[in-house]
């Protein structure tokens, strides 16, 4: 019997959440004590910030080589964000999909939605804090970008607060260890997932 037919499909997930809400921290932690799941690196034009590794932050790419990609149709989705292109790629999603592993999307909620409706039996979760006056402390103390950037982030990270309605589940991290433990019931109980710990 072709082996393909008897494995389960995997589960895909979305996570969204304004920039300095700590969503990638809390995907990494979680990530790491779970099975069978992997997170998909987007490719961007963005420059790499201090510390970020080509191939594992990001695929970074020159605004032609991510043209090239979306009219290849490459990508799952794409969007302009804050002046650079972000995109995830349909491949690494369908090939771990099939496979039987869960893939976690961290992507912005623009590109959210798009999965949506592309892929409706994606689950969408929100991160967020209970107020943006938290989130503008955190994106200041965080100091890798210039003023301008900064602010520019804190009026996105407004507008995007306004889509955790389209979401499946919201995650408020205002407390780290219980936005975590939030985090890995939602994986593991949307996945059939386990804990590796
Ligand atoms: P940053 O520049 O801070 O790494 O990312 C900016 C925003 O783009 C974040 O909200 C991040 O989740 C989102 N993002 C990263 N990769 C993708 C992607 O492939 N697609 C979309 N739509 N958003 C992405």
């Amino acid at each position: 019997m072709d082996q393909k037919q008897n494995t389960v499909r995997g589960t895909l997930f979305v996570i969204s959440g304004p920039s300095g809400v700590g969503k990638s921290t809390l995907v990494r932690e979680a990530l790491s004590e779970l099975d069978n799941f992997t997170r998909s690196t987007s490719a961007t034009t963005r420059s790499a910030r201090t510390g970020e590794v080509q191939g594992k932050n990001y695929h970074f790419l020159s605004e032609t080589e991510f043209k090239k990609m979306i009219e290849n149709k490459q990508l799952l989705e794409w969007v302009e964000y804050c002046g650079y292109y972000y995109g995830t790629q349909v491949k690494f999603v369908e090939d771990n999909l099939s496979k039987g592993i869960n893939v976690v999307l961290e992507i912005e909620v623009i590109g959210a939605m798009k999965v949506k409706k592309t892929m409706p039996d994606a689950y969408l979760i929100f991160i967020t804090v209970s107020d943006t006056v938290q989130l503008e402390k955190r994106l200041r103390k965080r100091a890798t970008e210039c003023e301008t950037v900064i602010l520019n982030r804190i009026e996105k990270a407004k507008e995007e607060m306004k889509y955790e309605k389209y979401y499946d589940c919201i995650i408020i991290n205002n407390n780290y260890n219980e936005a975590l433990k939030n985090l890995l019931h939602v994986l593991t109980s949307k996945s059939g997932g386990i804990l590796n710990k």
